[in-house]
C-alpha cells in the first residue's frame, strides 16, 4: 500500500520480519517491483514494493499521544509508536476516543491518587495524557451533559489489565459521583467493595494471570438528576465451573478455598478443614500460595468486603460453610459396592468426609450418599433405582460440587445487587463491562466457543462504532466521503447464533436427542455448513470444526460441547439441597415448578448464554460507548518486556488494527492546517508570504503538488492513503 513510487534509494522503511514482526531498514536497491532493503539486524532482504512502509522520521522519539496524528497510519508505525512510549513508563495511548492500555506489570501509584482524579475532572479529553480517567470522565461528563448513558466497553487477552482497569474506572466514578459526607456504607462505597468479593469467589490464578477473572462481568452504576451515584447492578456471565474440581499445575482453584484454609484457627477448626495439601480439589495443582499475597489476611479482608455490600454475619458463615462443604466432598472417594457396579465411600477417610459435608451442608448423612452413589429412573410403569460405579460416583460427587458452587456465586451476585440497590427514578447510567477476549488456544472447548461468540458480537458493535465516529468526523469537517466499507461479520454471527439452524441451535438439539454423541454432533455441522466460508472441517478431524473468526482461525474440539451445553442438576441432588436444614442451602435450590413432574427437562447453557448477550448489547445500543483495548506485552508478566508480535496479534485481535483500516480506507491521514504548512511549506514557499491564511496556504499548496482525491476540511487536511509519503518523498528531494 505504500506508494512505490515515492521510494528510492536510501528511503528508510519497516520490512516484516518473522521475529519482530517488522524491522527497519534502508533501500538498498530498486528494480522495479522488486527491492533491497539493508535491516538494522544486518541483514539484507529482497522484498516487494508494495510490502514496505514508510518510516517517519519526523515522528518525535518519544511517540505521539494519539495515533490519529502520525503521520503514517500502519501495523509498524502504531507498534512503534507504542513501544517508544512503553520504554519511558507513557503505558496509555489514544487511537483517536478508543484508549489502549499496555499493562505495566508493576505499581505505578502515583499514576492513580486522588491528585490524579482531581487533575482529570472536567479536563478536555485529549488535554492531558491518556487515562482511564478521561475516558470515565468524558462518560460521566457526557452523561450529565446530554443525558445520555454511557458504557466503557474493556477488552483484552486474560492478564492484559481489564480488571485493574475497570476498578479504576469505577474509583474515578465513584469519585465524581459519590457524596462528600462519609455515611458508613454509601452506595458508592458499595460498589467499589463489590470487587474484592466477587473476586474472592470468581477469580483464580492461571498460567496467564495471577488474579484472573473466571467470569465476565457488566456493572451499571445509576446516576440521580444531580449526578450523584443512586443505585447500581452487576450481571455476571459464564462463571468456570469445572475449575472448582479440576486444576491443573500450576494453577490454583477459586481464592475464597485458599483463604478458608487460611483462615483464624477457631473458624479451621469450625469447617474442620485444614491444610490445603490435603484436599483433593486444592491438590491436583503444587501451587497454593500466591507471591506477595497473604491468604489469612485476604480472608479477613473479604470478610469486610462482604460486610460491606451488605451480607450478614449468618449469611457469610453460611457461604463458608458451603465452600468448606465442597472440600469435603471432593475427598470422598468411592469403591466397588456388594452390588454389581454398585460402589461406596472407600474407607474411614471417605466417611469422615462424607459426614462432614452433609453437617456442613446440614441434609441427611444417608441421603447424601445415595444422591452420591444412585439414581432413580422413572419410567412409564416404574421407578428404578440403579446403582452406579465407582466412577460415575465420583462423576456424580463433581457435578454436585460444580453445582453448589456456581449457585452460590450467582446468590452472591443477587445479594449484592439487592443490598445496594437500584434506583428506579435514575435516567442515566454509566456501564462498565470487563469481559474476556478472543481466545485460541491448542485446545478449545465449549467455553472457548461462548468467549468468542461474546468477541465477534462485541466486535461487530465496534466496527459500527468507529465507523459511525468515522463519518461524523468528515461530516463535522464537512467533507465528502464516499461509502467507506468494512468487514461486517454477520455471517459468522448467523454461522453461530441463527436461529434454526445455527451451531447453537443444532447443539441443543444434539442435546435433547438421547442417542446423540458428539461424533453425530460434528457430523451434522459438516453437513449443514459444507459450503459456509466461515465454517471448515480440519483434514483427518473426526469430531473437530474450525470456525474463521474475525480474529483469526480457531478450531474446536467437540468432545465435551454437549456435557458443557446441558444445564442440567441432578434430581437427586436437588432433592437432598432443598431438603437441608439450613436455609441458606436450600435457598439455593428451589424447587422448580417443572421439576416435580420429574421428566428429564433440558436447559441449555449456550441458549441462554446468547439471550444475556443479546440483552447485553440491547443495553449497550442505548448508551455512548467508549473502549479500552488493554494488551499484554509479554507473557513473562514482567515488567519492561514488550514483544512486538504478540502486542501485534492483540491489537488485530482487539479490532484496534480494523479501526484503523477503516479509517484507512477513507483519509488515513490528517493534519491541522498549521502542523501541515509547518511540515510542507517548504513545496511552496510562495504560499507563505504572510498573504494567506493558513486554510488558503493549504489549498494553494495542495494545488500546486498536484495530488488527487485529498479534502480541505474546516480545521485540517485529509489525505488519501499513500499521499503523506508521496509529499514526504517531495520534501526530501528539496531539503
Ligand atoms: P485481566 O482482567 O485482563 O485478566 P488483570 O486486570 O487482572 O487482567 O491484570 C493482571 C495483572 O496485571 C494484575 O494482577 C496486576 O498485577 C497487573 N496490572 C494490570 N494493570 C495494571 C496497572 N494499571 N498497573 C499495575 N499493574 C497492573
Ligand atoms: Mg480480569
Amino acid at each position: 500500500m505504500a506508494a512505490s513510487v515515492s521510494l528510492a534509494v536510501g528511503s528508510l522503511v519497516w520490512v516484516e520480519d518473522p521475529d519482530t514482526a517488522w524491522i527497519d531498514g534502508e533501500v538498498v536497491e530498486i528494480k522495479g517491483e522488486d527491492i533491497k532493503v539493508l535491516c538494522t539486524s544486518g541483514k539484507t532482504v529482497a522484498v516487494k514494493a508494495s510490502n514496505v512502509y514508510h518510516i517517519d522520521t519526523e515522528a518525535p522519539p518519544c511517540g505521539v499521544d494519539d495515533m490519529t496524528r502520525l503521520s503514517y497510519l500502519h501495523e509498524p508505525g502504531v507498534l512503534q509508536n507504542l513501544r517508544s512510549r512503553y520504554d519511558m513508563n507513557e503505558i496509555y495511548t489514544y487511537t483517536g476516543s478508543i484508549l489502549i492500555a499496555v499493562n505495566p506489570f508493576m505499581r505505578l501509584p502515583h499514576l492513580y491518587d486522588i491528585h490524579m482524579m482531581a487533575q482529570y475532572k472536567g479536563a478536555a479529553f485529549g488535554e492531558l495524557s491518556p487515562h482511564p480517567f478521561a475516558v470515565a470522565d468524558a462518560a460521566y461528563r457526557q452523561m450529565i451533559h446530554e443525558g445520555i448513558s454511557q458504557s466503557i466497553l474493556v477488552s483484552g487477552e486474560s492478564g492484559a489489565g481489564k480488571t485493574e482497569s475497570t476498578k479504576l474506572l469505577m474509583r474515578y466514578l465513584a469519585y465524581m459521583g459519590g457524596r462528600a459526607a462519609t455515611e458508613g456504607r454509601t452506595v458508592e462505597q458499595q460498589v467499589l467493595e463489590s470487587n474484592p468479593v466477587l473476586e474472592a469467589f470468581g477469580n483464580a490464578k492461571t498460567v496467564r494471570n495471577n488474579n484472573s477473572s473466571r467470569f465476565g462481568k457488566f456493572v451499571e452504576i445509576q446516576f440521580d438528576q444531580k449526578g450523584r451515584i443512586s443505585g447500581a447492578a452487576v450481571r455476571t456471565y459464564l462463571l468456570e465451573r469445572s475449575r472448582v474440581c479440576q486444576v491443573s499445575d500450576p494453577e490454583r482453584n477459586y481464592h475464597c478455598f485458599y483463604m478458608l484454609c487460611a483462615a483464624p484457627p477457631e473458624e479451621v477448626q469450625k469447617y474442620k478443614l485444614g491444610n490445603p495439601r490435603t484436599f483433593h480439589y486444592l491438590n491436583q495443582s503444587n501451587c497454593y500460595e500466591l507471591d506477595g499475597v497473604d491468604d489469612s489476611k485476604e480472608y479477613i479482608d473479604t470478610r469486610r468486603a462482604m460486610e460491606i455490600v451488605g451480607i450478614s454475619n449468618d449469611e457469610q458463615d453460611a457461604i463458608f460453610r458451603v465452600v468448606a462443604a465442597i472440600l469435603h466432598l471432593g475427598n470422598i472417594e468411592f469403591a466397588k459396592g456388594k452390588e454389581m457396579d454398585s460402589s461406596l465411600p472407600k474407607d474411614e477417610k471417605s466417611h469422615f468426609h462424607l459426614t462432614t459435608a452433609s453437617e456442613l451442608l446440614m441434609c441427611d448423612v444417608k441421603a447424601l450418599e445415595d444422591s452420591l452413589c444412585k439414581r432413580v429412573i422413572v419410567t412409564r410403569d416404574e421407578t428404578i433405582t440403579k446403582w452406579l460405579d465407582p466412577e460415575s460416583a465420583v462423576l456424580s460427587r463433581d457435578a454436585l460440587a460444580k453445582t453448589l458452587y456456581s449457585r452460590l456465586f450467582d446468590w452472591i451476585v443477587d445479594k449484592i445487587n439487592n443490598s445496594i440497590g437500584q434506583d428506579p427514578n435514575s435516567k442515566v447510567l454509566i456501564g462498565v463491562l470487563d469481559i474476556y477476549g478472543f481466545e485460541s488456544f491448542k485446545t478449545n472447548s465449549f467455553e472457548q466457543f461462548c468467549i468468542n461468540l461474546t468477541n465477534e458480537k462485541l466486535q461487530q458493535h465496534f466496527n459500527q462504532h468507529v465507523f459511525k465516529m468515522e463519518q461524523e468526523e468528515y461530516t463535522k469537517e464537512e467533507i465528502d466521503w464516499s461509502y467507506i466499507e468494512f468487514v461486517d461479520n454477520q455471517d459468522i454471527l448467523d454461522l453461530i447464533e441463527k436461529k434454526p439452524g445455527g451451531i447453537i441451535a443444532l447443539l441443543d438439539e444434539a442435546c435433547m436427542f438421547p442417542r446423540s454423541t458428539n461424533e453425530t454432533f460434528a457430523q451434522k455441522l459438516y453437513q449443514t455448513f459444507n459450503n459456509h466460508k466461515r465454517f471448515s472441517k480440519p483434514k483427518l478431524a473426526r469430531s473437530d470444526f474450525t470456525i474463521h473468526h474475525y480474529a483469526g482461525d480457531v478450531t474446536y474440539q467437540t468432545e465435551l460441547f454437549l456435557d458443557k451445553n446441558k444445564d442440567y442438576v441432578v434430581a437427586e441432588h436437588q432433592g437432598l439441597l432443598n431438603a437441608s436444614t439450613c436455609a441458606f442451602v436450600a435457598s439455593l435450590f428451589p424447587p422448580s415448578p417443572e421439576e416435580s413432574s420429574n421428566k428429564s427437562k433440558f436447559s441449555s447453557i449456550g441458549s441462554r448464554f446468547k439471550q444475556q448477550l443479546v440483552s447485553l448489547l440491547e443495553t449497550l445500543s442505548s448508551t455512548e460507548p467508549h473502549y479500552i483495548r488493554c494488551v499484554k506485552p509479554n507473557n513473562l508478566l514482567k515488567p519492561a518486556i514488550f514483544e512486538s508480535k504478540n502486542v501485534l496479534q492483540q491489537l488485530r485481535c482487539g479490532g484496534v488494527m480494523e479501526a484503523i483500516r477503516i479509517s484507512c480506507a477513507g483519509y488515513p491521514t490528517r493534519k491541522p492546517f498549521d502542523e501541515f504548512v509547518d511540515r510542507f511549506g517548504i513545496l511552496a514557499p510562495e504560499v507563505l508570504d504572510g498573504r494567506n491564511d493558513e486554510v488558503t496556504a493549504c489549498k494553494k499548496l495542495m494545488e500546486k503538488v498536484r495530488l488527487d482525491g485529498y479534502q480541505i476540511g474546516k480545521t485540517k487536511v485529509f489525505l488519501r492513503a499513500g499521499q503523506m509519503a508521496e509529499l514526504d518523498a517531495r520534501r526530501t528531494e528539496v531539503l
